[in-house]
């Protein structure tokens, strides 16, 4: 299985437009040790010809104008990617969906409730529909494997565990909606296993970490694992007020009870961080967080990694 990481920053990317924070504006007035980063964005294949988005970015158009592996192949429109699969209705993990409305067949894999939310409340997603050939939605279910496939039906040899991580749904939801909607639909962590058995685990957003997920995490080779905040009042000190990182969904990296702490005794050979925020002291590879977070044996995830499994 091949795995490329296109995009590794949380909402709002790096630097981010309205932001001023001392790593934005250090890295606008290039004097960051660090590297800019766009939305997080992965993209797998297990044959290098038809590719799966693990949601979509707002920053899609980008990034697949940089990587030569998602252009076109034929003269007509061709694209290599297959389908997309939704962690969540989160605008940073579905926005990008209307980037790829140009008649494009697309096997889009989402809970019922994520898809009532966009298909149902939010009409311009129906742009992906106007025609039989296009977008196919296909419902998953908490717990049920189920193999990657176009909307042809070609398998990919690619299978995909969905893991409910939250049961709450993006602030655009409105009250006469939710109620409809199956709390544990609400936030996925994806489990991909290759056909030789490699497990990736994909986990963007984790806002606790029990002995059950634990279990599951360790028994990935590669953990793209939730990065968003150093410390649970990030935001608070910066806007002066607001929810902590963990009322926002994220567990912080850092301090006791943290993602360090927590699986510090993790299995996986490798251990990435992603969905990294703009404000995360861990960005500057000149810093004490940096050093901190590699001598705990983790990665942080760059904008153009390439994994193999
Ligand atoms: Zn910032």
């Amino acid at each position: 299985m091949q795995v490329e990481i296109l995009g590794t920053a949380a909402g709002g990317s790096f630097p981010q437009w309205n932001c001023a924070c001392r790593n934005c504006r250090y890295l606008r007035r290039g004097t960051f040790s660090g590297k800019p980063r766009t939305q997080i964005q992965v993209a797998i294949s297990s044959d290098s010809e038809s590719w799966f988005l693990l949601n979509a970015s707002p920053d899609l158009r980008t990034q697949i104008e940089a990587c030569a592996f998602l252009h076109p192949r034929g003269s007509a429109r061709d694209s290599p990617i297959s389908g997309v699969v939704l962690t969540s209705a989160d605008l940073d993990q579905s926005l990008g969906l209307l980037l790829l409305r140009e008649w494009q067949p697309l096997q889009i894999y989402s809970t019922a409730s994520v898809q009532k939310i966009l298909r149902e409340d939010n009409t311009v997603f129906s742009m992906l529909e106007r025609s039989s050939g296009q977008a196919r939605w296909t419902g998953i279910v908490p717990g049920a494997t189920f193999e990657l496939a176009s909307t042809a039906g070609e398998p990919s040899g690619i299978r995909c565990t969905p893991i409910s991580l939250a049961t709450h749904y993006p602030a655009y939801v409105p009250a006469g909606r939710l109620v409809e909607l199956c709390p544990g639909e609400a936030v996925l962590g994806l489990i991909l296993e290759s056909s030789s058995g490699k497990r990736l685990g994909y986990f963007p957003a984790v806002g606790q970490v029990d002995e059950a997920l634990l279990q599951q995490l360790n028994s990935l080779d590669v953990l793209l694992f939730d990065g968003t905040f150093w410390t649970d009042d990030e935001l608070i000190e910066l806007r002066h007020g607001g929810q902590v990182a963990r009322q926002m969904g994220h567990i912080p990296v850092s301090s006791h009870g943290g993602s360090l702490d927590l699986l510090s005794e993790l299995q996986c050979k490798r251990k990435m961080f992603v969905h990294i925020n703009n404000t995360n002291p861990m960005l500057d590879e000149s810093g004490p967080e940096y050093r901190q977070v590699h001598e705990h044996g983790w990665e942080i995830a760059e904008d153009g990694c390439h994994l193999e499994l």
